[in-house]
């Protein structure tokens, strides 16, 4: 899963690099394409029924499952989240960034990369979560706890991470929010995808005519992000982070552990 994740990171790195005003989302999804097909992997998005391109890519009030489009041109100053996976050798990698495009009203992009930072942050203190709890409910009640200690944002309850592996999506859910309840336990062999969906006004959606953009209902700006991350018997490795993590890891006290061979 180390190859299918260091993909996935490849193909957002070369997408983040070619944001730009103008360009359009059908672009970076050319560009995402390449760069995995150029790792010897192949889109996994492409495998979910209904679904033909490599990332996902949600412009402003959208959250989550955007459609690349040539005539969604990115314009200055747009908060844009770019969701995309790889699968090589039969093992799948899910991750998602969120990008401010330069060049935009100072005021409106400061505001955007706001609602991102939380949501970038909110996903790492969940991350860290997972490296010291003892239950995955540990994780979205620490996400939960951040984002709220950040200001007045939704989460989103509708769409969660999840486990992942031979098949991008498996169980369990991973709620972005403490939930009710038992949940299942952390051990070594857990691999899940964790996906805190972030907007900076109410948490309720809905899914616009295309059937599969998630849009907010009050307009406001959103972000996601997302990582891949293994729990094994050393500890815990970000799989979809080039240095596993340890870069962002480091300042909330978590040391990740490198995967054995
Ligand atoms: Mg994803
Ligand atoms: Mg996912």
């Amino acid at each position: 899963m180390r190859r299918a994740g260091l993909i996935t990171a490849a193909a957002l790195q070369a997408v983040r690099e070619a944001i730009k005003p103008g360009i359009s989302t059908l672009e970076l999804d050319a560009i995402a394409e390449q760069t995995i097909i150029s790792l010897g992997g192949k889109s996994n998005f492409k495998l979910v029924p209904g679904y033909f391109h490599t990332i996902c890519a949600s412009i402003n009030d959208e959250v989550v499952h955007g459609i690349p489009s040539a005539d969604r041109i990115l314009q200055a100053g747009d908060i844009v989240s770019i969701d995309a996976g790889a699968i090589i050798d039969g093992w799948n990698g899910d991750s998602a960034i969120t990008v401010v495009v330069p060049g935009g009203e100072h005021k409106i992009s400061a505001a955007r990369e706001r609602v991102s930072r939380v949501t970038e942050m909110s996903l790492w203190h969940g991350i860290a979560a997972l490296a010291k709890g003892k239950r995955l409910n540990d994780v979205g009640t620490a996400i939960e706890k951040y984002v709220n200690s950040q200001g007045k944002f939704g989460i989103l309850e509708q769409y969660v991470g999840h486990g992942i592996g031979r098949s991008m999506h498996e169980d369990p859910p991973v709620f972005n929010y403490a939930v009710h309840g038992s949940t299942p336990k952390i051990v070594p062999g857990l691999v899940v995808a964790i996906e805190p969906m972030v907007t900076a006004g109410s948490e309720r959606t809905k899914v616009l005519a295309d059937d599969w953009t998630v849009s907010t209902i009050d307009k406001s700006d959103s972000s996601h992000w997302e990582h891949t991350v293994a729990v094994h018997s050393g500890g815990i490795w970000v799989l979809t982070a080039v240095d596993g993590g340890a870069s962002m890891l480091a300042p909330l006290g978590i040391t990740v552990a490198p995967l054995g061979d």
